[in-house]
């Protein structure tokens, strides 16, 4: 039986980060890694981002390798015994270990047609595929206006590909931004030639001689439209990955509770990245975090943590995203239905949205702002109370 000192469930970039959390403490301790895709950890950012816009594909990978970690890649962790310290994978094989990191992400939700004629856009075999579609497609439709949605809908039409975006929001990225910049980013997004369906129903799927149509339905008629696409992608959300959990009998609570120090309800099995739920001192409140910071951050210190030092997560994460020539930096609540106070140095180009609550910064958009996300991070700890007043000209834009 395999046995590890440390052992990881996953293999995305919370489990990479955390093996390099557990060297800078352990140079020696045997590591083990399950992970359920055949590939070694990569980045997930330029899937959406780098990638289309001539990144070379081989910049994916992390660096794991000469860490000394002993992969057990295509496959799934089935079952977790704590009590006895064991993992068993869908091959039948059990792991030992001495601390135990869960690091299984969150799987996409999907929609009740189009089956696997849909691409639910998350994982390297998912760009290729989208890749090799547009080797021969033409006009590609992408449901959701989310994180996934708005990147993976710009991505295509920058790369010539005749682009419908389909969501039920009244504007991109609608959940998080308030309305005024969703609506413009509707506009942005046709400008740039993206067929943008706000407000839209995606109802149904059929297949005519192979290519895929939506049944789509639009206010204020709703009349039913089918639109015709090589290829269909969605981006509709995520959930986190907490079964194993759950059934180790593990505390999940929007994710799997973790403590200051990233352990869960167990004393050797810590958790992090997209599927743990962490208390944030700034905001005093119970997050999970769907991001690249997030899961690199958490990641190396849970790792860290494993290796016996002593941590504490305080910090709260930032996020990034570009659509086209756009780029902004996000860190704190980003959440449409906080109090927003807007600071434009030039309007939908250049400023810093606010987001307040009772008299707090819950957090801080940085439209195409750069360098203000620490300072952006202070201003969120700080107690206030803040009156829009105090706000405008508080961060450069
Ligand atoms: P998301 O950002 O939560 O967006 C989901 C979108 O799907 C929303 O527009 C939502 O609309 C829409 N939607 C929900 N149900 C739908 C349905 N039945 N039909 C059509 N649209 C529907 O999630 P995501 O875009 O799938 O992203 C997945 C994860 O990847 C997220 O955790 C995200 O944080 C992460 N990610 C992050 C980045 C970044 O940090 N730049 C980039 C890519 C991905 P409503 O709001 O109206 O429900």
């Amino acid at each position: 039986m395999p046995d590890y000192k440390y052992l990881i469930v996953g293999g995305g970039m919370a489990a990479e980060a955390a093996v390099h959390g557990i060297r800078e403490v352990d140079r020696n301790g045997s590591i083990g890694l399950i992970g359920a895709e055949r590939h070694p950890p990569y980045d997930r950012p330029p899937l959406s981002k780098g990638l289309w816009k001539g990144k070379p594909l081989k910049s994916v990978w992390r660096k794991s390798e000469g860490m000394g970690v002993t992969f057990h890649l295509g496959r799934r962790a089935k079952q977790v015994d704590p009590r006895n310290r064991r993992v068993t994978d869908d091959e039948g094989t059990v792991h030992a270990f001495g601390k135990l990191l869960l690091a299984t992400g969150s799987s996409p939700r999907r929609l009740p047609f189009g089956a696997e004629q849909i691409i639910y856009y998350r994982t390297l075999d998912d760009y290729e595929r989208l890749r090799a579609l547009t080797g021969q497609g033409r006009r590609f439709a992408v449901i959701g206006g989310g994180f996934i949605g708005s990147e993976v809908a710009a991505a295509l039409a920058m790369n010539g590909k005749e682009t419908v975006l389909a969501f039920p929001d009244e504007g991109i990225c609608g959940r998080v931004f308030p309305p005024d910049i969703a609506t413009f980013l509707n506009e942005y997004y046709r400008k740039k030639g993206v067929d943008v369906l706000a407000g839209a129903r995606v109802t149904g799927m059929e297949s005519r001689q192979g290519q895929p149509i939506l049944k789509v339905s639009q206010p204020p008629n709703w009349n039913e439209q089918e639109v015709a696409a090589d290829g269909v992608v969605a981006g509709i959300g995520v959930q986190p990955n907490v079964e194993l959990a759950q059934a180790a009998g593990l505390e999940v609570d929007n994710g799997i509770r973790v403590d200051a120090s990233l352990r869960t309800s167990h004393p050797d099995i810590y958790a992090a990245g997209d599927v743990a739920g962490f208390h944030n001192p700034a905001l005093d409140t119970w997050l999970r975090v769907e991001h690249e910071d997030n899961a690199n951050t958490m990641g190396a210190m849970a790792g860290r943590a494993m290796a016996g030092e002593k941590v504490s997560y305080d910090h709260l994460p930032m996020f990034y995203s570009d659509l086209f020539d756009l780029g902004y930096e996000a860190v704190g609540e980003i959440d449409a239905r906080l109090e927003t106070v807007a600071d434009w140095k030039d309007p939908f180009r250049e400023g810093v949205i606010y987001y307040v609550r009772a008299g707090r910064v819950r957090g801080v958009l940085l439209w195409n702002v750069w360098e203000q996300v620490d300072a952006a991070r202070r201003l969120i700890a700080e107690p206030g109370p803040f009156r829009a007043a105090d706000l405008k000209g508080r961060l450069p834009a």
